[in-house]
Formats: structure tokens, C-alpha cells, sequence
């Protein structure tokens, strides 16, 4: 897409949007004014779609019909109620629709993972994360270290970014090269969540299983705006959070995948009722016989009313059809980057990658010469983004629900107070 410097291109731009009905269908946070903000941080929440309170009504509505019946005869019936979300979850991580389960949050998840994934040996338990990752999946790491009496400091590996911020492949060929037999597990965020640059899954999982090392990853900052394809690359495990770029409310369930091949081995696990063979569930007696997909992974029956938003939420991903999706953030985040760059500013540097593929729909845009008073008078100007000590501001257009004329507005509202100010 070649770009534009004014209104009238973005406008444009929306008009030919074949994503742009879907805009409507979210609730936007407003100004004193009545205006919608411009909300720029589905990296850290995504909007409400219209679509969720019905979703979520239906299932009060039976509850009050129905009391337990409703596992059985809801509309929607609750006892395989997360079997409605695998199917469209699983296209949208690359997955096979056994190998996704919707299921308790992200850092729990991470940690279900790591007791069947990280299975350290006196020779081989290490842990390689890349150096700045989300501090959750940081302390899950080191404690399930501790867990084994291993030190983080010994046992924890760290890749570094360099003086630029950038995560370069070299530098985890290195590590690979010099404690590629020590290492049981990598995890790396496939999006890192401060900079924004996304890793080559790919070249990275090849790597892992060269060595004979497990690789997980997360992929809260990249599920709904890049497809992982999870499955075809045979990445062992992943996790995401569905309330970022999925939309599903604050706080909602998280989503892991388990590879297939590990289905039917006999690995750790921790385990619960719903993870039992479906037939034998309720004979309450039987000893743990798991189900051969991922769902065998579930602990507990699952709460209903967060499901019903995840649900309204993959609907609307299902409508657009996620290749349009993706082709949209590409496009969007291209015109941010272009608008910024027409900026000329010195002392205005984007420490994401150029690359399109290095990155999803999140640009991190360092201020050399500013503090948070920037980010104060954004956010009084009707922007919605996201700060981030010392001097790093993170914006992120959703391609569901931004349009071409946000970015612009952001870029000229950004303009106006760094030079008119
Ligand atoms: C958002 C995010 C989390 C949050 O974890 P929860 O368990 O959902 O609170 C963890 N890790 C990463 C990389 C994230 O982006």
C-alpha cells in the first residue's frame, strides 16, 4: 500500500476498508465531548463489542429457566459450551481445533504447561526467556525453576536485546551453540510486549527441536492480529489471554494449545475432573482416564458467562474472516509508521521493527527528549495509549475496530502538542 500524508487519504483508506462495518459494532470510550477517544491499546484491552451483552443475557436467561438443567438443555448447553470456542480459536492460532482449549488465564496456564513441558534433568534444565518479557511469565519461569531447587541465577538463561532494543537471531543461535544441551525448555513471548517486535516462530522452533528442547510460546501480544500457525510449525506448546486483541472483557479466560503429538504421550500433568473421558465423567469412581485432545488439560467445569463473551467475540473474527484481519493491521500499523517517520522529529525513534513480518499491529514509539507530561496531555487530548517507563509510549491500532482516520488523528494531535504546544 503506498500512503499519503492527509485527512483525505485516511478517509479514503476507510471508505475502502472492507473490515469498516465492524467499527460500529464496538463500544468506543468517549470525550467530555461525546466524541469516541481514540483508542489505541487493544494491547492491553480490547474494546467491548455491542454483541457481548446478548451473548452473555442468553445465558442468564436459561440459567434462570433452566437452574442445572442448562448443562443439558440451554440454548447453548453448558456442559460442552467449550467446544463452541475451539473451532474458531483454532484458526486463528494455525491450530487443529483438538489441540486448542479455552481454559483459566494466561499465567495459570503457563504454569499447567510448564509441568508438562519442562521436565529438567541433572544435565538438561535450563530455562531460556527472552530478556525483557512480560514480568508474569518472568516469575512463573523462576518459580517453577525453584520448584525443582534449581537458581534462576544458575538455571534461568536470558536473551538480550541489543543497544537498540532489537532481539537479534544471532544472538539466541549463540546461546543455542553454547548450551543448547544444558536447555530443556525456551519460552519467548512471539510478540514481546514492550517493543513489539515478533520472532521468527519458525526458525526458532526448528532450532528448539535440533537441540532437543521444548519451546513454548506466548502469544498475548500477537493472537488476533498475527497468525502463528501454531500447528504446521509443530511448536509444543502456547498460551494467550482472549481480553487483549480477542475483545472478550477484562480478566477473561486464556486459551492454550498443545501440539498433537503430545496428546496421547504419557507426560507430567497436573489434573481435575474435566479433563476426564467425557462417557465416564459423571460415574464419579473411574480412575483418571484423559481425553486424547487438549482438553485434557482442563481442571475445572468452566465459567459460562466469560465464555459466552469469548464466544461473541470469535463470532465477529469469524465474520471478517481473520486473513482480512491480518491484512488490515499490516496496512494500519504501515500508515502509523509512515506518519510518524513524515515526523522528521530526532529525538523520536521507533524501537519496533520496520520489518512488517518482525512485527504485529503495535508500534513502541520512544520519546529521547520527553517524560510522562507527553503521555498526560495525549491522554487529555482524547487518546487512549499506553506509557511505559522511562520514556516509551506503545500504541497499538486493532484492525477490527480502528480506522485509518484514528492513526491520523493521533499522528496530528501528537504533532500539535510537541511543536505547537
Ligand atoms: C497480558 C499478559 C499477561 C497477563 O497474564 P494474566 O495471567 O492474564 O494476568 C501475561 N503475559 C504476557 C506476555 C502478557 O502479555
Amino acid at each position: 500500500m503506498k500512503f499519503e500524508n492527509s485527512l483525505e487519504f485516511a478517509q479514503n483508506c476507510d471508505t475502502n476498508d472492507r473490515l469498516k462495518k465492524f467499527r460500529n459494532q464496538f463500544y468506543f470510550p468517549k470525550t467530555n465531548l461525546g466524541d469516541n477517544k481514540i483508542y489505541l491499546c487493544g494491547n492491553s484491552l480490547g474494546l467491548q463489542p455491542k454483541s457481548t451483552s446478548d451473548y452473555i443475557q442468553q445465558e442468564l436467561n436459561d440459567w434462570s429457566d433452566y437452574g442445572v438443567d442448562g448443562h443439558t438443555d440451554a440454548k447453548n448447553p453448558w456442559m460442552p459450551y467449550h467446544e463452541f470456542l475451539s473451532k474458531p480459536m483454532a484458526n486463528i492460532v494455525g491450530a487443529k481445533e483438538s489441540e486448542v482449549i479455552i481454559m483459566n488465564t494466561l499465567s495459570v496456564n503457563l504454569h499447567l504447561m510448564m509441568v508438562s513441558f519442562y521436565q529438567p534433568t541433572s544435565k538438561r534444565h535450563k530455562i531460556l526467556i527472552e530478556a525483557d518479557a512480560f514480568p508474569s511469565d518472568l516469575y512463573a519461569v523462576e518459580s517453577q525453576l525453584k520448584y525443582h531447587d534449581y537458581d534462576p541465577k544458575d538455571a534461568l538463561i536470558l536473551w538480550k536485546p541489543r543497544e537498540d532494543q532489537y532481539y537479534d537471531i544471532e544472538d539466541f543461535n549463540q546461546i543455542i551453540q553454547n548450551h543448547g544441551d544444558e536447555i530443556a525448555l525456551v519460552l519467548i513471548g512471539n510478540t514481546n510486549y514492550y517493543t513489539g517486535q515478533h520472532f521468527d516462530m519458525k526458525y526458532i522452533t526448528d532450532s528448539c527441536h535440533q537441540n532437543d528442547i521444548k519451546i513454548g510460546f506466548d502469544l498475548a501480544h500477537g493472537v488476533g492480529n498475527i497468525q502463528p500457525h501454531l500447528h504446521d510449525l509443530g511448536v509444543d506448546f502456547a498460551v494467550w489471554c482472549t481480553y487483549k486483541y480477542l475483545n472478550s472483557g477484562p480478566g477473561s479466560l486464556g486459551g492454550c494449545f498443545v501440539h498433537e503429538k503430545h496428546h496421547t504421550k504419557d507426560l507430567h500433568r497436573f489434573t481435575g475432573w474435566w479433563g476426564h473421558d467425557k462417557s465416564t465423567r459423571f460415574n464419579m469412581r473411574q480412575d483418571f482416564k484423559p481425553i486424547p485432545t487438549a482438553e485434557a488439560w482442563q481442571l475445572s467445569n468452566p465459567p459460562i458467562l466469560s465464555m459466552a463473551a469469548i464466544r461473541a467475540s470469535l463470532d465477529i473474527f469469524q465474520q471478517a474472516g481473520f486473513d482480512n484481519v491480518v491484512k488490515k493491521s499490516k496496512d494500519l500499523t504501515g500508515f502509523l509508521e509512515y506518519l510518524l517517520l513524515e515526523l522528521n522529529d530526532d529525538n523520536l525513534k521507533l524501537i519496533t521493527p520496520k520489518k512488517p513480518n518482525e512485527r504485529g499491529c503495535q508500534l513502541s514509539i520512544q520519546f529521547l527528549d520527553a517524560d510522562k507530561s507527553l503521555f498526560d496531555k495525549l491522554t487529555q487530548a482524547g487518546v487512549v495509549a499506553d506509557w511505559r517507563e522511562p520514556q516509551v509510549i506503545r500504541v497499538a491500532p486493532a484492525p477490527l475496530y480502528n480506522s485509518f482516520e484514528d492513526v491520523y488523528q493521533f499522528v496530528q494531535i501528537l504533532k500539535h502538542i510537541r511543536y505547537a504546544g
